[in-house]
């Protein structure tokens, strides 16, 4: 067991949490027991430095598609370490990546390599912002868009205007605002567009909401969102950091529920979460309106020192080989219906309210604690993790999963059995 205590403040320190593998964004002061490292991992499961093993439902929220450590993945990424970062010159690999990914999604035209889903959405943004002329964006509440978040939108404002960094060469005073609406409003969308036409760029939605505990949008939502926007010449911007790559059973969210966006931001399972990748995706059209300028002119002066990455190209790459040799699409549409099944046979067990499911996400909604929210989903999460070796996320009272998608239909049961037996006894 590792005893020192760590001096780092905390990110590092927070790694023995529950859940908490690399994650800085996770509650541990509460946490009581001795901290477990995780040292390996291997498919769906990991392994801590005392050699327990645990089965990983998170995924780290998405990204591990194909599970830990993928043989087909380090051996490219084994047979890539002979170059570092390329900022300046195209790698043959990168153009290569970019090619496949447009190439094998209708609609989509043009892609470009960032290094996160932070990064994509501000890319997202800046093209949009650089694209219209107009700076405010319509995000929703519940949606999570990666750390940029914090930038866009004041914490409890509602639908408020608030400071942007600065974009597309405005001042950030000038930047005005983004507006956050409650997730499935569309009147308020559509008024908020009436009325504010002139300066919005965008709308940005995930379009199954992840981290708000899987909000799966009513039949009609999407569509009428991209009517409005349609309408009123607004880019419609679909967050698919965790619904791209596979995890609905279709190449990205946006397939599987029928709404073609403008531009699509991705990351996590673009290279099963081997190494930090993002990607933004545009439909036909975008790309041209920055081809204007002066030949010596910089088309879109945005980009960052790790973009395209030669070892996060040489892993997408190879992820996108092992969707096509196992099948995992198919596998997902497979399992999806034996998934939901497992999941909803937790209703009524100790104090579920709710059970939600689409493709490989899931979650489980528990019923608040009067006067502590999130108290019974904390515990909940704590006691998977100690007393039954299982990772999974929690938001509040909501527990949610994101298994790997060569999981089994056996682990899947498992996984149930091991939630059900701490659902039975938490108080
Ligand atoms: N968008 C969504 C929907 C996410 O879930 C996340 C991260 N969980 C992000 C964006 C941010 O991605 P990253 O952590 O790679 O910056």
């Amino acid at each position: 067991m590792l005893k020192q205590k760590s001096k780092i403040l905390f990110s590092r320190a927070q790694r023995h949490i529950p859940g908490g593998v690399n994650s800085p964004v996770r509650a541990f002061r509460s946490v009581g027991g001795e901290p477990r490292f995780i040292r390996s991992g291997k498919g769906s499961h990991v392994t801590d430095v005392d050699g327990r093993h645990y089965i990983d439902y998170l995924g780290s929220w998405g990204p591990l598609i194909l599970g830990h450590c993928p043989a087909k993945v380090q051996s490219a990424l084994r047979a890539q370490l002979a170059l570092g970062t390329s900022f300046g010159a195209s790698t043959e690999n990168e153009v290569v990546l970019a090619e496949m990914i447009a190439g094998a999604i209708p609609s989509i035209e043009k892609v470009r390599l960032v290094n996160s889903g932070t990064e994509a959405t501000m890319s997202a943004i800046r093209l949009a912002r650089a694209f219209t002329g107009r700076n405010k964006i319509i995000k929703f509440d519940g949606c999570y868009h990666g750390h940029v978040d914090s930038l866009l939108v004041k914490a409890g404002s509602g639908v408020a205007t608030l400071g942007l960094p600065d974009s597309a060469g405005v001042q950030p005073q000038e930047c005005s605002s983004t507006f956050s609406i409650p997730y499935n409003d569309a009147d308020t969308v559509q008024r908020a567009l009436e009325l504010n036409r002139s300066e919005i760029a965008a709308v940005i939605v995930e379009p199954v909401a992840g981290s708000a505990g899987v909000l799966v949008p009513p039949v009609g939502y999407l569509e009428r969102l991209r009517a409005i926007t349609e309408k009123h010449g607004i880019l419609l911007i679909f967050d698919e950091v965790i619904t791209g790559f596979g995890r609905l059973g279709k190449p990205f969210g946006w397939q599987r529920l029928g709404v073609v966006p403008d531009l699509v931001t991705t990351a996590k399972g673009i290279n099963s979460g081997t190494v930090p990748m993002g990607a933004v995706f545009a439909r036909a059209g975008l790309y041209e309106a920055f081809m204007q300028g002066p030949q010596q002119g910089i088309e879109f002066a945005h980009g960052y020192t790790y973009s395209a990455h030669p070892l996060a190209c040489a892993a997408s790459l190879a992820t996108l080989d092992v969707y096509r040799d196992e099948g995992l699409l198919e596998r997902v549409t497979a399992l999806e219906k034996h998934w939901e099944d497992a999941l909803h046979s937790l209703k009524g067990v100790g104090a579920v309210m709710d059970v939600r499911n689409i493709g490989l996400m899931g979650a489980v909604e528990l019923e608040p604690r009067a006067g502590a929210p999130g108290a019974r989903g904390f515990d909940t999460h704590v006691k998977t993790f100690f007393e039954e070796d299982v990772l999974i996320r929690f938001t509040g009272d909501i527990l949610a999963m994101s298994p790997p998608l060569i999981v089994s239909t056996s682990q899947i049961d498992e996984i149930v059995e091991r939630l059900r037996r701490v659902l039975e006894r938490i108080e």
